[in-house]
């Protein structure tokens, strides 16, 4: 690693220990931006990168709730306001027992830069808690979300912070987060994305991550001539990115092969078609059930329970033959040896609906090997572009149609591979998406940073 990426990781390391995940995150930018700053020095005299990776603000809180027994339940909230310099503070809310403060500041982070490269108005924000939904029933899942937007909702609103789901927050949370707002708050406005169709949402913003993230891989596939047709593809996670990152891939003719959740995994060596991912969204989205019991339902998918594996231990799902992989459910679920796997097993392009899905020595593997590897930061951005989507609709106090909002979509994702396919050869990496999706991020960032002083 060169000098200036040493020396500022051994600053943040110093400053915000026990981070491991937003050490990472910012060090392949730091990595990335050594190329920018030697061309740009007033970003480094103006200490652009040092006052990014400081948040705006942290807001951490206390919410308590009553659980069905009457016995009391006390979760910790956070809101993690990173950067307003090219819109209000977006991005999602996590509910998750794996949740920090140091979590949420990486996701933070990336959300800073994947929002600019979305063209759209939008800074970067992340928060959640602690609290795991899994296994609550719907009236604690309520009362958890009405406490904490009672703390939340004033930090938040149209022009200032959107908040909007992640892992642990679909339409329900969000659902129960918007009623508490508009009825703290006694205004009816687009503060939360994600909404359902009948009070302000927009269409096409569930898909919008999953179907993005096929885009961008068939846009990266478009450069060597090829398409995602008759291809067979390792999907993880059976949420929301992985249902319609399926439900995309099979309409565009590949073949897919996995989903897994937290316990295991399944492998359907006949594809799981449009019937059986039918089965697979309401098992998760109203029987929030387990993915084992599609291996119950047919017959031609086999289950591996991943629960005996040790922390950091190769994750099956990711030795199998294909083409192509779309890491869709957490960060680090593709560590080194599972990109190994993948080389091995004929992987030629990897899409990551997850944030940061591949730890960094896995990156290093694709990068080296030359494969078709779009980051996190590009190939998941459609998800905020279709809540930018649905800022605007609000604002208009109009809907677009379900075709309208799926090409504005399309022509995002078309853009921001363009961009950075221009931006990695400007700086003499050509084919290096890493540092494309890093570095054009940035420099919009940067730029409004020094348009606007020191603040
Ligand atoms: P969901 O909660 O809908 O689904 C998450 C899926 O991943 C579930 O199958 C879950 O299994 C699995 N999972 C979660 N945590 C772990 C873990 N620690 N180990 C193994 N499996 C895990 O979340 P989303 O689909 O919304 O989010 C998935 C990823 O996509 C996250 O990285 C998120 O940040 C990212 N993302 C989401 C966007 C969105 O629009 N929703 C936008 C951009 C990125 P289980 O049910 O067993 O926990």
């Amino acid at each position: 690693m060169a000098t200036y990426a040493t020396s500022l990781m051994e600053d943040v390391k110093a400053k915000n220990p026990a981070e491991p995940e937003f050490h990472q995150a910012v060090e392949e930018v730091a990595e990335s931006l050594e190329l920018v700053l030697e061309r740009r020095p007033e970003y480094r005299s103006a200490r652009i990168l040092e006052r990014m990776i400081e948040p705006e603000r942290v807001i951490m809180f206390r919410v308590p709730w009553v659980d069905d027994q009457g016995g009391v339940q006390v979760n910790r909230g956070f809101r993690v306001e990173m950067n307003s310099a090219i819109g209000p503070y977006k991005g999602g809310l996590r509910f998750h027992p794996s949740v920090t403060l140091g979590m949420l500041k990486f996701l933070a982070f990336e959300q800073v830069l994947k929002n600019a490269l979305t063209t759209l108005p939008m800074g970067g924000g992340k928060g959640g808690s602690d609290f795991d939904p899994k296994g609550k029933s719907d009236g604690e899942v309520m009362r958890f979300c009405q406490s904490f937007m009672t703390e939340l909702y004033r930090h938040i609103g149209p022009n200032t912070d959107v908040p909007a789901g992640d892992i642990g927050v679909g339409g329900r949370e969000i659902g129960f987060l918007f009623g508490q707002y508009k009825r703290l708050a006694n205004e009816f406005t687009g503060v939360l994305t994600g909404k359902g169709l009948n009070w302000g949402g927009s269409l096409i913003r569930p898909e919008a991550t999953g179907y993005g993230s096929v885009y961008f891989a068939a846009e990266m596939l478009k450069t060597r001539s090829d398409t995602l047709e008759g291809k067979r593809c390792l999907v993880s996670g059976s949420g929301n990115v992985a249902q319609f990152t399926a439900e995309k891939l099979i309409d565009l003719g590949a073949t897919v092969l996995t989903l897994s959740d937290s316990a295991g995994y399944i492998f359907d060596e006949e594809g799981i078609d449009r019937g059986k991912l039918d089965f697979v969204m309401s098992l998760k989205n109203e029987r929030r059930g387990r993915i084992k019991e599609y291996a119950d339902a047919y017959p031609s998918a086999a289950y591996t329970a991943l629960e005996a594996e040790p922390a950091g231990a190769t994750d099956p799902i990711w030795n199998h033959k294909a083409d192509c992989a779309f890491p869709s459910a957490t960060q680090n679920e593709i560590n080194k040896e599972d990109a190994q796997n993948l080389l091995r097993n004929g992987v030629t392009v990897v899409s990551e609906g997850a944030n940061m899905p591949t730890t960094s020595e896995g990156v290093s593997i694709f990068l080296d090997a030359g494969i078709l590897y779009g980051p996190s930061k590009a190939a998941n951005a459609g998800g905020v572009a279709v809540s930018g989507l649905e800022m605007a609709q609000n604002s208009m106090r109009f809907n677009w149609s379900r075709e309208e909002v799926d090409q504005k979509l399309h022509s995002i994702m078309i853009d921001i591979h363009k961009h950075c396919v221009s931006v990695a050869s400007d700086f003499g990496t050509p084919g290096n998406y890493v540092n494309g999706a890093n570095i054009g991020g940035f420099l919009k960032v940067a730029d409004s940073m020094l348009d606007q002083g020191i603040v």
